[in-house]
């Protein structure tokens, strides 16, 4: 296969970040033995930034990725940046206790603050396309809402304040929501963009990387483990597995792994009319399961509305997806009929059964990094600092982990019941908003 060939095979789904993006030519497959002292696979925001930090602290380090550089979840997210854990936060407190959920809270904001650090030390604010995060709500019932933000603020230090009534819908004009509460921690970026900025520095501290090599599996040879590639194999004393829902080479931790698709579309440029109707440039989100989520972005050509929503264990992707975002739209801003769509693609979240992440290590030596679900932008950094910190010999915050370990997700069945769990949920929501 020749070199066009091969980047067609291995391109990026057809997302606004990678018509956004200046075309790379794939980077080398592996092709026979080499050797490292750790080994990343899968090249998301997880398995890159594992690598870099590895890099930094000395570790001779080799990512493996089966496609491209953010071809999976991490180039194709909605791209808010916030803190936090795809678990709720009384969940969290529940399982492990006030204590210990601090802990994890902090470590999820460490994970946003070295999104931030890293992208304004490379000189690249222009990922960053907007600041804070509106959480709304459909329902006129706001007592959670408030005991919600009463909690992050009192307990977890949070900034945030509660909006309704007029001084929301001069913000955001529709009826839809009933309140609000504003964050001032989050921001959203590009996250394809940022993926290959993590590439890029990967490179300049001496990591190898190679696209469009799938690890196919992994053996033992005496203290080193060998993975092997259609063409090649590694030896490596320490594997990090970062292979999120695309199917990873462990099958103890892929077991572990619920697949879960959510869809997001772009639209064409919408000029002052967006503005108008959408007066704020950060997150927007609403508070019902799998509600909708989105932004404004901007590029040369003007305002685009960047819209997220709806989740499903079916793999497959629906036909008539633009069709149907534009309805939640529509539904929510009448006033934009006529906005046609330009950009629509989906992607798929990894969800462990306990909906926090998989960070451990399986076996002497071998780690895995999966499992962030819908929550991944600052978790994969966390995640990624832990497993870092860890194979340089400090594993407290590993064992913060401790009581999320990788158990099977039901395979088939657990699919099954999670979308009937997601259908019950839209329809308690649907019930709220009444
Ligand atoms: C549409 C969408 C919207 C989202 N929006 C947000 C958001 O706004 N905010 C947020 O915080 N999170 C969001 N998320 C979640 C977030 O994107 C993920 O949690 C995060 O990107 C996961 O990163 P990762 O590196 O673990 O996995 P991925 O980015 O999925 O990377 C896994 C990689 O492993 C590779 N791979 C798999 N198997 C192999 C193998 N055998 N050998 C080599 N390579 C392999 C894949 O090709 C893939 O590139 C969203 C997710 C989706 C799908």
């Amino acid at each position: 296969m020749n070199k066009t060939q091969s980047d067609r095979q291995h391109a990026h789904i057809a997302s606004y970040y990678a018509a956004m993006q200046r075309p790379r030519a794939l980077l080398g497959s592996l092709a026979g033995k080499v050797e490292a002292q750790v080994t990343i696979v899968g090249g998301g925001l997880a398995g890159l930034t594992a690598a870099l930090e590895l890099a930094r602290r000395g570790h001779s380090v080799i990512l493996l990725e089966a496609e491209r550089i953010g071809w999976g979840a991490s180039g194709r997210s909605g791209g808010f940046v916030s803190p936090g854990f795809a678990e709720n936060i009384g969940a969290i407190e529940r399982r492990v206790g006030a204590a210990t959920a601090k802990q994890l809270h902090a470590l999820s904001v460490r994970g946003v603050d070295y999104v931030e650090n890293t992208i304004i030390a490379a000189g690249r604010s222009d990922i960053i396309g907007g600041r804070g995060w509106l959480h709304v709500s459909r329902s006129a019932k706001t007592g959670k809402l408030r005991a919600w933000r009463d909690q992050m603020v009192h307990a977890y230090g949070a900034d945030m304040v509660f909006l309704e009534g007029g001084p929301l819908q001069s913000i955001l004009k529709t009826d839809r929501y009933r309140a609000a509460v504003a964050d001032q921690m989050p921001f959203h970026i590009d996250p394809l963009a940022y993926a290959e900025l993590l590439l890029q520095l990967c490179l300049e501290n001496g990591v190898c990387v190679f696209e469009g090599t799938r690890v196919n599996d992994i053996g033992r040879n005496g203290a080193a483990f060998v993975l092997n590639t259609r063409l090649g194999q590694v030896l490596s004393p320490n594997v990090v597995v970062a292979t999120s829902a695309y199917g990873g080479p462990v099958r103890q931790i892929e077991r572990s792994i619920l697949p879960v698709a959510t869809y997001v579309v772009a639209s064409s440029p919408g000029g002052g009319r967006l503005a108008d109707v959408i007066g704020y440039r950060g997150c927007i989100a609403d508070q019902r399961r799998a509600g909708d989520y989105y932004r404004l972005v901007e590029d040369e050509k003007g305002l685009r509305l960047l819209w997220g929503g709806r989740i499903t264990t079916r793999r497959s992707e629906p036909a008539q997806l633009a069709h149907m975002l534009l309805k939640d739209i529509r539904d929510v801003y009448p006033q934009l009929d006529g906005l046609s769509i330009e950009y629509s693609w989906s992607g798929l979240m990894g969800y462990a059964r306990h909906k926090m992440p998989v960070i451990g290590e399986i076996s002497s030596g071998l780690f895995a990094l999966t499992g962030f679900g819908g929550h991944g932008l600052n978790t994969t950094a966390a995640g990624a600092l832990v497993i870092a910190d860890a194979l340089n010999g400090d594993r407290s915050a590993l064992e913060l982990f401790g009581s999320y370990r990788a158990v099977w997700g039901g395979g088939a069945l657990g699919r099954f019941a999670t979308q009937l769990e997601y259908e019950r949920l839209r329809l308690i929501d649907a019930i709220d908003e009444l």
